[in-house]
């Protein structure tokens, strides 16, 4: 018998000008990009947060410390590949994830095919069991402001030992 499992994920990076915007893997062009040890990919570290809550195992600031100079500049990508190792080493296949970015600017809407592409292929699931959203907060609160970007995810994992 299969026991599904949920996980949720939440992470916040600082915008700040000149720098490098990666959502998702996929690089925006923006005047600004998130503020990070690592690329800064927001919506990668809230899905990876999500996948690691539902099998109870933690968090990625435990697994992939900022601290550790091996992290510095790493491309999200591969912490999400590890953290899908970790899953299916724990006997964890992934079912699907829904994120939400929350983002004034730029505009997300064109990248999004490419995003859910470019996470099912990290993940080996199919395009149909990712899902990425955009919002904005009506330019309320620090994402409103461009200050920040946030993201929210959400993933269901299936026990298959
Ligand atoms: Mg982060």
């Amino acid at each position: 018998m299969t026991t599904v499992r949920i996980g949720n994920g939440y992470d916040v990076h600082r915008l700040e000008k000149g720098l490098r915007l990666v959502l998702c893997g996929v690089d925006i062009p923006h005047d600004r990009g998130c503020v990070a040890h690592s690329d800064g990919d927001v919506a990668i570290h809230a899905l990876c947060d999500a996948l690691l809550g539902a099998a109870s195992l933690g968090d990625i600031g435990r697994h992939f410390p900022d601290t550790d100079g091996k992290y510095e500049n790493i491309a999200s990508g591969i912490l999400l590949e590890r953290v899908c190792g970790m899953l299916s080493e724990n006997g964890y296949a992934v079912g699907n994830v829904d994120i939400v970015i929350v983002a004034q600017r730029p505009k997300v809407a064109p990248y999004i095919e490419d995003m859910r592409r470019n996470l099912s292929e990290t993940m080996g699931i199919p395009v149909s069991s990712v899902s990425v959203k955009a919002t904005t907060t009506e330019r309320l609160g620090f994402t409103g402001r461009e200050e920040g970007i946030a993201a929210y995810a959400v993933a269901l994992i299936d026990n298959i030992r």
